[in-house]
């Protein structure tokens, strides 16, 4: 008969151990309730071992007390947990002394002769007690915390598809119900009737209480998780929103600066030619010009890579003939090429179609032919040629020299910003170092890629892909 109570003080042993585990370890409001409730639990259930193996009237007393002392703790505590279930969040502390005085008031009653101390120990059952009416009182109420958590959880996660914690809530309010129901039968029926077969009630319903919490506190790091993930979630949306907004500050003073500076530069440019002009032949002046028409591109590519996200986010796609637009581009690029000894050969398949901003996709082909011309290098076949074929549901267009290549230490940076490698050094091509992310950038925005393979001395392929129109 008494192996339910050892089970009980057994599993009051463990909710103490859990307890203090989370007590140790919280770090949240639910952990530091869950941890209250345990506490309080342990109380309840080792308050009634005690009882339950008392021999003398003064210690059954004083563990009947301490039993319905933690008991009613223990119902302020689960409240709580339904509350930080249900918000999500700490209850503010007027709804903490709403639950909470109460239940201090009916705990310290069962000091009373009307709690659960009882009017008198009947005859024909020694070692019990009448339950006075403020027990009665109290299991109404505990009844009721139950049925007002049941509904709010249950409210709240009918929204959610969680099974998995409807299981877990479910096991704990069973097991409650199962307790109370136990400890009343057993409470109020074993002292007015004497009968000893009402006495497994009260150990065998705190093992089903406890079991339903330890099944609960087993999946509690799941309940948890949510919170965790929650928390974690809203932190991350906060740190996107600061990131956010310090890109558009660092983007709108990269276009102050660039702004500011055009006119000057126009200004510069346009005195630097008449000067030019004037004069009949003046090295330095070339020079000087040259750098200005350096600084102008650079300040024009700052200001385009600044503004790209942005343009790409509002510019219109609609289907148009790459096949056209890269004939186009290859006729424009062979009249400039041929002044400078250059062959551009064109392989265009015909009709490909792809859904895309039309003027963007010429500025990126238009940037890796420019670079073929001016990576050219002034040995060898001098030649560029361009290629566009459809693979599946992509269209393939190459631009391919054969010209000076790039080492292979240079390959994997070409497409960062500012990175010109070699040419940076010996300055023989002038250029910014952002043409190429300029370029990639685009492409990825229409859902495409690029890609380069190169050999020094004898040349480089670019490789791009964008997605063909879908055929309806
Ligand atoms: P820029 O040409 O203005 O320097 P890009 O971003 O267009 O900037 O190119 C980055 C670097 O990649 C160039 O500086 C150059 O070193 C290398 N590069 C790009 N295209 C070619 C090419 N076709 N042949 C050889 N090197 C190239």
């Amino acid at each position: 008969m008494f192996a339910f109570t050892y089970a009980a003080a057994l599993l009051s042993t463990v909710f103490t151990v859990f307890a203090a585990a989370f007590f140790i370890y919280r770090r949240s409001a639910l952990e530091a309730s869950l941890a209250s409730y345990l506490l309080s639990g342990a109380l309840w259930i080792g308050g009634n071992v005690i009882a339950d193996i008392s021999y003398t009237a003064p210690v059954l007393l004083a563990a009947s007390q301490l039993a319905f002392f933690g008991g009613i703790l223990n119902l302020f505590c689960f409240v709580l947990l339904i509350d930080i279930l249900a918000d999500g969040k700490r209850p503010s502390n007027p709804r903490i002394l709403l639950y909470g005085l109460p239940a201090l008031a009916l705990a310290l009653s069962g000091f009373t002769a009307y709690g659960i101390t009882g009017m008198a120990f009947p005859v024909g059952a020694p070692a019990q007690i009448i339950p006075g009416p403020v027990y009665t009182i109290a299991l109404f109420f505990y009844l009721a915390g139950l049925i007002y958590g049941a509904i709010r959880i249950y409210r709240k996660l009918a929204n959610e598809e969680d099974a998995q914690l409807r299981k877990q809530l479910s096991f704990v309010f069973a097991g409650l119900l199962i307790t109370i129901t136990g400890q009343a039968v057993f409470d109020v029926l074993l002292p007015l009737t004497g009968e000893l077969r009402f006495y497994t009630l009260g150990p065998v319903s705190s093992v089903f209480f406890a079991a339903g919490c330890a099944y609960a506190i087993m999946r509690h790091k799941f309940i948890d998780m949510r919170l965790i993930v929650r928390m974690l979630e809203a932190k991350v949306e906060e740190r996107t929103r600061e990131i956010r907004a310090l890109q558009e500050e660092q983007r709108r003073m990269i276009v102050d600066l660039s702004h500011n500076l055009q006119t000057p530069l126009a200004i510069l440019k346009t005195k630097v030619e008449r000067l030019r002009k004037t004069m009949i032949h003046d090295a330095e002046l070339v020079t000087l010009e040259q750098s200005v028409d350096t600084l102008s591109n650079f300040i024009y590519d700052l200001m385009s890579l600044a503004n790209l996200d942005q343009a790409l986010l509002l510019e219109e796609r609609v289907p148009f003939s790459l096949s056209r637009l890269v004939e186009e581009i290859a006729e424009e690029v062979g009249v400039i090429a041929e002044q400078e000894g250059v062959t551009v050969r064109s392989d265009v398949a015909r009709d490909i179609i792809v859904v895309a901003n039309e003027k963007r996709i010429r500025e990126a082909v238009m940037n890796l032919a420019s670079n073929a011309l001016k990576y050219i290098g002034t040995v060898g076949p001098r030649e560029m040629r361009l290629t566009l074929e459809s693979e599946e549901t992509v269209a393939v267009l190459t631009v391919a020299d054969t010209g000076i290549g790039i080492p292979d230490k240079d390959l994997p940076h070409i497409f960062e910003r500012f990175y010109r490698g070699n040419a940076r050094i010996y300055g023989a091509a002038p250029g910014t170092g952002l043409g190429l992310s300029i370029t990639e950038r685009i492409v990825k925005d229409h859902g495409g890629a690029i890609e380069v393979e190169s050999e020094v001395g004898k040349g480089t392929t670019f490789t791009l892909r964008l997605p063909l129109q879908e055929r309806s």
